[in-house]
């Protein structure tokens, strides 16, 4: 029976949000292409979380041995080959995450399986794949189709797909020992190191200064920083001021970012996309400065200015005194 994988990601004894993401979109394709969805789960079988992908699977392949306790892209290259070999699914789905970067372009060769990386939807006609990409810094999508392929890889974004949904399945569960005779190793797993929340923790922020790429370069972050300093507030941001550096990651907000709660939220630049929006649903009062009057973030702003945000920045500062 022609089947979708989904390679669960687990850490410390919970799944990755990513992990409901893919296994929603594979619910979604399995139902409307009649295919088994298979959920891959390769270490874990003893966590709690174990149920939560089994009402979400029709199987779960459940891959134990003490090697698997811990992330190791060699092993879950070596393991995810062999089962791809034995039930040769149509579509193996993979978080596009430090994870499922490391280990997918090998399995990519191993299985011979053509690769389609950081995919935002995955659609399927006349048995093809083809998979949506974002490109020209995400103003556009593009749709990419795949050398003809028995089966195919896709890399699956974060944020890209709901993951509270349940698809309502249960899944018969497999398990499956680490297979002998596997090549030595080469990485080893050492220890997990927390790199904390970041500097600042947004979601306990009361007032939230966020920048959007209207902001224009990191030098003019500064000028805003100090605004949300002498507000009392934090700083955040939308996902392409950290795509390009300009801030760390644990200032965004969104769907791949946090979800946020402020009582107060200033949108400067920010255009209003679904993914940003998705994060601030729980603040109180959105304030929304955008030079574009049609923006979509005046759609949920309760107070808007279509103005330079630089122009407010100063004005407000000048207010403070
Ligand atoms: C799977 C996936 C996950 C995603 N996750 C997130 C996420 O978590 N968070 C997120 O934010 N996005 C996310 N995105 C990206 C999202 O789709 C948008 O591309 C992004 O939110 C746009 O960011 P922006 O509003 O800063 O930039 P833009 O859309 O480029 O908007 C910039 C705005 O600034 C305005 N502007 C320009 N100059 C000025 C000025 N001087 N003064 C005032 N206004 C000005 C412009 O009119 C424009 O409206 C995700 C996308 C995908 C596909």
């Amino acid at each position: 029976m022609a089947e979708i994988f989904v390679v669960v990601e687990h850490r410390k004894g919970e799944v990755r949000e990513i992990t409901y993401q893919m296994l929603w979109k594979a619910h979604d394709l399995c139902q409307k292409l009649s295919h088994r969805l298979t959920a891959v789960l390769i270490g874990g079988i003893d966590e709690p979380f174990l149920k939560r992908i089994e009402e979400r699977a029709d199987r779960v392949i459940a891959v134990e041995g003490e090697e698997g306790k811990h992330f190791n892209g060699e092993l879950y290259k070596e393991i995810l080959s062999g089962l791809i070999q034995e039930n040769r699914p149509f579509l193996t789905l993979i978080g596009q995450t430090p994870w499922g970067m490391d280990f997918a372009p090998a399995l990519s060769i191993k299985t011979g399986y053509p690769l389609a990386t950081d995919c935002v939807d995955v659609l399927v006609a006349n048995g093809q794949p083809k998979v949506v990409r974002q490109i020209y810094n995400g103003k556009l999508f593009s749709k990419v189709s795949l050398k003809e392929a028995e089966g195919y890889l896709v890399t699956i974004r974060s944020g890209a797909f709901p993951s509270d949904k349940v698809g309502e399945r249960k899944a018969e569960v497999i398990k499956k020992k680490i297979p002998a005779g596997l090549p030595e190793m080469k990485r080893q797993f050492m220890a997990f190191e927390e790199t904390g929340a970041g500097a600042v923790d947004i979601t306990q922020a009361e007032l939230l200064i966020s920048v959007g790429r209207g902001v224009g370069e990191a030098e003019k972050i500064p000028p805003v920083k100090e605004l949300a300093d002498r507000m009392k507030g934090m700083l955040s941001c939308s996902r392409p001021v950290v795509d390009k550096n300009w801030l760390p990651k644990y200032h965004q907000v969104g769907t791949s970012g946090k979800s946020v709660k402020p009582k107060i939220y200033f949108a400067l630049g920010i255009s209003g996309a679904f993914q940003h929006i998705a994060g601030i649903t729980g603040a109180g009062t959105i304030i929304a400065v955008n030079k574009d009057k049609k923006a979509p973030i005046f759609r949920v702003a309760h107070y808007g200015v279509v103005e330079d945000l630089f122009k407010i920045v100063e004005a407000l500062k000048a207010k403070l005194g």
